[in-house]
């Protein structure tokens, strides 16, 4: 076996520490207090400082260590910079990743990164300070292969323990960051949005019959749920979320043995040409969930709403 480690193991890892970065500005921004809030598509939808400090960091830093890869951000108006802070890659303790020998030989040209810097910006402004992450997903051939999820306040209601975690996981390798949980056998538990709810929603949700809905911001979030076994389900059926929400998330799930389709069970594109947009919403199950038939359940007439 070669000593030198693959595009993708050293992408992961760099990632992992450029994802850490960006949660530290996340948290630099709420402690000096002035978030800088603007509006972007519609009142729900806003961007902060802190969005943009860190979208920079991201995209600068991955720019620098990988110039031949295809970086798409939320925030548009920084993609391709290199005018934010680089981070240095060697500042903290390489993480273990595991890639299967089919994901040895990526170059370069054939890497798109969906960046979402900061997801779950409404809940940040309210101060649901656990509901934020930062996203970093990698896909290969229009598919989500690996990912990185930092969650900056992980902890942050039980002081004395470490703030903050970060996730990786590479599709057909294994999950590093956390310890993966099953949800509960008893009772079934859907996770969906806090600010973002429809009667299409809500009609989706009541179909699969939960004992108890979680309504919380952020796919980074909802994903963390399924992969705590504090949910068993994640259930959205509106076009709200774009690739940078699931790629990340969804490349752990399914290194963890979950999925994450849209919500009539298809699978979602991830190549550069890609719509941005989930169209047809988002439907992910942890593992051991039967997820082609929680997607049978969903109505017809809520799938058909979707329709572009
Ligand atoms: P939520 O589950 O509502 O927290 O949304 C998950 C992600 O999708 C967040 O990044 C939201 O900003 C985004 N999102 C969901 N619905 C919409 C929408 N209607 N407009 C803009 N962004 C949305
Ligand atoms: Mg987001
Ligand atoms: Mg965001």
């Amino acid at each position: 076996m070669s000593s030198q480690k693959s595009l993708l193991e050293r992408l992961v890892s760099s990632s992992v520490t450029i994802a850490n970065a960006a949660g530290e500005i996340i948290c630099d921004v709420m402690k000096k207090g002035d978030l800088g809030i603007v509006q972007k598509e519609h009142l729900k939808d806003l961007q902060t400082e802190a969005d943009r400090e860190a979208q920079l960091c991201i995209v600068s830093s991955l720019n620098k260590y990988f110039p031949n890869i295809t970086i798409i951000g939320e925030e548009d108006e920084t993609v391709g910079s290199t005018g934010g802070k680089i981070v240095d890659i060697s500042r903290d303790t390489p993480v273990n990743i595991t890639v299967p020998d089919n994901y040895c030989n990526i170059n370069e040209k054939e890497v798109v990164v969906w960046v979402d810097p900061l997801d779950g910006t409404s809940e940040y402004t309210q101060g649901l300070l656990d509901h934020v992450t930062v996203l970093i997903g990698i896909a290969v051939n229009g598919k989500a292969i690996a990912g990185v999820i930092h969650q900056p306040y992980f902890n942050y209601k039980n002081p004395g323990n470490k703030l903050g975690r970060t996730i990786w996981g590479v599709v057909g390798g294994v999950v590093g960051g956390m310890e993966i949980k099953s949800p509960p056998v008893d009772r079934y538990i859907v996770a969906t949005t806090r600010s973002h709810a429809s009667s299409t929603v809500n009609e989706a949700i009541s179909s699969v019959s939960p004992d108890e809905v979680l309504r919380v911001g952020g796919s980074g979030h909802k994903v963390m749920l399924l992969l705590e076994g504090l949910a068993h389900s994640y259930v959205f059926a509106s076009p709200g979320t774009k690739k940078w929400d699931t790629c990340a998330p969804q490349a752990i799930l399914e290194a963890a043995g979950g999925s994450l389709t849209d919500i009539c069970g298809e699978i979602l594109p991830y190549a550069a040409s890609a719509p941005h947009r989930n169209s047809k919403g988002v439907l992910a199950t942890a593992a051991g969930q039967d997820h082609l038939a929680l997607a049978a359940k969903i109505p017809q007439q809520v799938k058909d709403n979707l329709i572009p």
